[in-house]
């Protein structure tokens, strides 16, 4: 069968919200109508295939919004997209509108869904791994990352001034759905003397570990960044058991949250999505298809969405003994 030629292409964002977003619509959208195609955005992520919410979009679209955190296309979790009805549902929305190829930019499930629909109707689709959680495989970094490990170490070093002043140990929860790079470059970045990781979880008791090597001997406050997992219990977790099990230390919690996704992208975060968004429109004219743009050694490359998925991608444990040794 002869693939149909692509003259327009749809754009969604999906998942999670990750700042840096809008430069890759910005990216996707310029590149393609610079390459003479049409350029839907598709609202809401996968629902907005759904309700038909869908816009011609002109370059002036998406003027002024490189510097913006969030995306102007919204997001959404949609249910009805992991059901065979709702994309194929979805699929006739994309032959109605005429659109032959999507953008989709969003996280691990972003990208799930966007393998099993390519396969499904044979519909090429190119992904851009946009989530503040970095835990796509087969890329250095994901859109988003960057801007949130430094709000990240803002709060920290907030944090710090007042956990100096009462001599308290803090537990400072941050995002990344059982993957530590958020936690652990965050630690590094900002001076915290340990990090509690889910990838590591199973292995040791890293709480005991961190009793028995003797944090606070020579400090008069502690910050640890823990990443959410289920595995660790996450901030509140640790809190709860050193109140039972270590009484005599002042323990606090804060959840950073929310503040994690927000704010104005990092010049890093918008130069990867601008080289992204132009690269994804770049495979789908040179007929590539079910394949996540990625950075590796500054070069962009594309992976197979079955690799970028389904494999964890690993955390250098080198850095975790170093944060070990600069907080003694
Ligand atoms: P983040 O990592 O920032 O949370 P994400 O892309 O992983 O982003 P999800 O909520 O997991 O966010 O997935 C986004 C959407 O992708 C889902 O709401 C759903 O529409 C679609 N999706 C996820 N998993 C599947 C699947 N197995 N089959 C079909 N669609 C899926």
């Amino acid at each position: 069968m002869t693939e149909r030629k692509i003259k327009c292409i749809g754009v969604l964002t999906s998942g999670g919200d990750a700042p840096g977003m809008n430069a890759a619509i910005r990216a996707v959208t310029r590149t393609a109508i610079y390459n003479g195609l049409e350029v839907k955005a598709i609202y809401r992520g996968y629902r907005g295939l759904i309700i038909n919410e869908i816009e011609l979009f002109k370059t002036q679209n998406v003027s002024n919004i490189i510097q913006q955190g969030g995306t102007i296309l919204k997001t959404a979790r949609c249910k009805e997209f992991t059901t065979p009805e709702g994309r194929e549902y979805a699929y006739g929305a994309l032959q109605k509108e005429e659109i032959d190829a999507l953008v989709v930019i969003g996280g691990d499930g972003t990208l799930t869904g966007a393998r099993i629909f390519s396969e499904e109707f044979n519909f090429p689709i190119v992904g851009i791994p946009g989530t503040i959680d970095n835990d796509l495989f087969g890329t250095d970094t994901t859109i988003g990352y960057d801007t949130a490990l430094n709000t990240i170490m803002q709060a920290v070093d907030k944090i710090r001034d007042t956990a100096t002043s009462h001599d308290r140990l803090f537990f400072i929860e941050v995002m990344g759905r059982d993957a530590g790079f958020l936690a652990l470059n965050g630690a590094i970045a900002s001076g915290a003397e340990a990090a509690i990781i889910p990838e590591i979880a199973t292995k040791d008791d890293q709480l005991e570990l961190l009793i028995k090597n003797g944090f606070r001997k020579s400090k008069n406050s502690s910050i640890v960044l823990v990443a959410e997992s289920e595995s660790t219990g996450g901030a509140m977790g640790l809190a709860n058991r050193v109140q039972i099990e270590y009484p005599q230390y002042d323990v606090r919690v804060t959840i950073l949250g929310h503040i994690q996704r927000g704010g104005s992208p990092t010049a890093n975060d918008r130069i990867l999505a601008s080289r992204m968004g132009a690269a994804a429109v770049d495979a789908l004219l040179d007929g590539q298809r079910n394949v996540m743009t990625g950075i590796q050694d500054d070069e962009i490359v594309y992976v197979p969405f079955s690799k970028a998925i389904k494999n964890d991608k690993p955390i250098n444990r080198d850095l975790l003994e170093m944060l070990r040794i600069l907080s003694i």
